[in-house]
């Protein structure tokens, strides 16, 4: 069956037969709610409402919310208690609206050295290889583990792919090619197959956190990303700066098992040097590796490294609250908003101002997720199905927070029906369409279409999709473990009276001027237009899920297709 939903306007006939109906419910078949209420109670967002929100999220006595600081208190603060105000229940079925998150932080020194055929090979760290141990432990080393390159470390049913054909990299060290395999179009020899892949844009199989996880899976002792700028996104200085200073992760006796003891990247000088040294040459089997046909390849050399840690415990908390659905069968399931509290804190080191404020990111997605609440909270005969509103932490770090409540969630995943994501919201003014990050991917999309054209509106893909962006917010730990996601970062295209190009300067202007920096504050050039009707139709997308018949799915060739069905199917 195609599950193309639409707006909460319809009971479905199974439903109303399994559902017992409270007294005074509709009879089977009656509309639960009419357009006019759902747009009445859309109208409770306002510019103003979620104006007043930012400003409370972003204001200096927040210390930009890091976790862990004074600023987590008072974010935490201010969520639940507009959670309280506007009547939500608590988001832990403990009683209470937070979830605790223990984190550690941790700083690494290391050592790195390749041997080949009797020759030592030292890298010096960080500048031509970048060394990090996520397990937790003080002391890590690995000693002389035999090498393997397996291509770009990529199992992909899918596209029945397998990078790990017919070999075994348990005490491993494994060398892998940064992105997604450049598969060659057989129609196109010169373009790059959209059907492996997905041709330009990034799939979770580039990131390196997929990478880094198989590897993890696989058993291997050491996972070596060869860098390259291009595929990475980004230059090997980058790598530098973020992994040399400190790195958070979850703590927890299991987080050991779910890392390779060593994470590294390679610079492509070294890694040819290497390969040229075992008698391979390095361009033509990276050239194998964009084939289906390529096999592992044991590079004959062994790689060994030691990183010492300086590890330090911090806790944190993720913050949920929920209004329960009224129908008392599918009350159980969830649809769930979420928009990441926190932020960079404070740089003491800045002359003058030293607050990151994090009024776009992510004050706005928390502004419209709270605005959404409150308008849920004045729809008239409620939801069927169970509203989540959830604030993860450590966004910032790897989508932390996000990453622990997937792996313990509150509500059963496979019973949350989706994840709607708003991580910087557009606050330049109103739009003919709104950017789907992650375009395609799942037919909750095909209910954001049917809701934006209420709108008089347009869905379109993410314009910088080889940027991977759906792979880099909280919404993608969720999808991970399979639960179908929306995700909407600065949202805004084809701003209405306004020149065609008005929406890429505005992005690029926040991104070089204000992103990650003390100038993302209140501005005097908002115009919060847009960003309420995105509000409304984020609010109805929500809702249609909510009363609906079809459960969302991830569509045939996405990446988390597999596990959703599998979720299902164990339940
Ligand atoms: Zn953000």
């Amino acid at each position: 069956m195609r599950t193309v939903l639409r707006s909460g306007f319809f009971v479905i006939p199974l439903l109303a037969v399994l559902a017992s109906a409270p007294a005074g419910a509709p009879p089977p078949g009656t509309p639960v709610q009419s357009p006019e209420q759902i747009a009445s109670a859309g109208r409770v967002i306002t510019s103003s409402m979620m104006l007043d929100h930012v400003k409370a999220l972003s204001a200096d006595d927040k210390e930009g919310r890091a976790p862990g600081t004074v600023g987590e208190e008072r974010t935490v603060g201010y969520l639940v208690g507009q959670f309280k105000r506007l009547g939500l229940t608590p988001g832990n079925p403990d009683g209470t609206y937070v979830q605790a998150v223990p984190l550690i932080g941790f700083t690494g020194k290391a050592t790195a050295a390749f041997d080949v055929k009797g020759v030592h090979m030292p890298l010096t760290v960080p500048d031509e290889a970048v060394v990090v141990s996520r397990q937790g432990l003080p002391d890590v080393s690995v000693g002389k583990a035999p090498m393997v390159f397996v291509g770009y470390g990529a199992v992909a049913p899918e596209f029945e792919w397998d990078d790990f054909q017919g070999v075994d990299v348990r005490g491993k060290a494994i060398v892998m090619l940064a992105g997604d395999p450049p598969v060659a179009d057989p129609a196109n020899p010169s373009a790059l197959d959209p059907k492996v892949f997905k041709g330009t844009a990034l799939t979770y199989y580039g990131r390196w956190t997929y990478k880094y996880e198989t590897a993890a899976k696989k058993g291997a002792a050491a996972a070596i990303i060869v860098h390259e700028t291009g595929p990475a996104g980004y230059a090997f200085d980058v790598v530098k700066a973020s992994w040399g200073r400190e790195n958070f992760g979850v703590a927890g006796p299991d987080e050991a098992a779910k890392h390779a003891p060593v994470d590294a990247w390679v610079t492509l000088d070294r890694a040819k040097a290497l390969f040229t040294a075992c008698g391979l040459d390095f361009d033509a089997l990276k050239a194998r590796a964009a084939t289906r046909g390529f096999k592992p390849v044991p590079l004959g050399a062994t790689a060994s490294f030691a990183v010492k840690n300086t590890i330090r415990s911090m806790s944190s908390r993720n913050v949920i609250g929920r209004l329960e659905g009224r129908d008392p069968v599918l009350k159980h399931e969830s649809v769930m908003y979420s928009a990441h509290w926190d932020g960079f804190g404070v740089n003491r080191a800045l002359q003058g101002d030293q607050v990151l404020n994090g009024a776009l990111d992510n004050g706005s997605g928390m502004a419209t997720m709270l605005a959404m609440a409150e308008a849920f909270t004045r729809l008239e005969g409620g939801t069927k199905r169970s509203m989540l509103f959830f604030a993860p932490t450590a966004e910032e770090s790897v989508m932390l927070g996000a990453k622990y409540y997937a792996e313990h969630p509150l509500w059963p995943l496979e019973e949350t029906l989706a994840d709607i994501n708003m991580d910087i919201m557009n606050f330049w003014g109103r739009t003919k369409a709104i950017v789907s990050i992650g375009y395609g991917m799942t037919t909750l999309e095909d209910v954001l279409v049917t809701e934006a054209a209420k709108q008089g509106r347009i869905v379109l893909p993410d314009p910088e999709a080889e940027k991977g962006y759906f792979y880099r917010s909280d919404h993608f730990e969720l999808a991970k473990q399979g639960v179908p996601a929306l995700h909407f970062l600065h949202p805004g295209a084809e701003y209405r009276d306004k020149p065609q190009d008005y929406g890429q300067r505005m992005r690029d202007r926040y991104t070089a001027e204000d992103y990650h920096k003390v100038s993302d504050d209140l501005k005097a050039d908002w115009d919060l237009s847009g960003a309420v009707e995105d509000a409304q139709l984020l609010f109805g997308v929500g809702l249609a899920v909510a009363q609906g018949s079809a459960y969302p799915e991830w569509k045939p060739g996405t990446e988390f297709r597999a596990v959703r069905a599998a979720r299902l199917k164990a339940k």
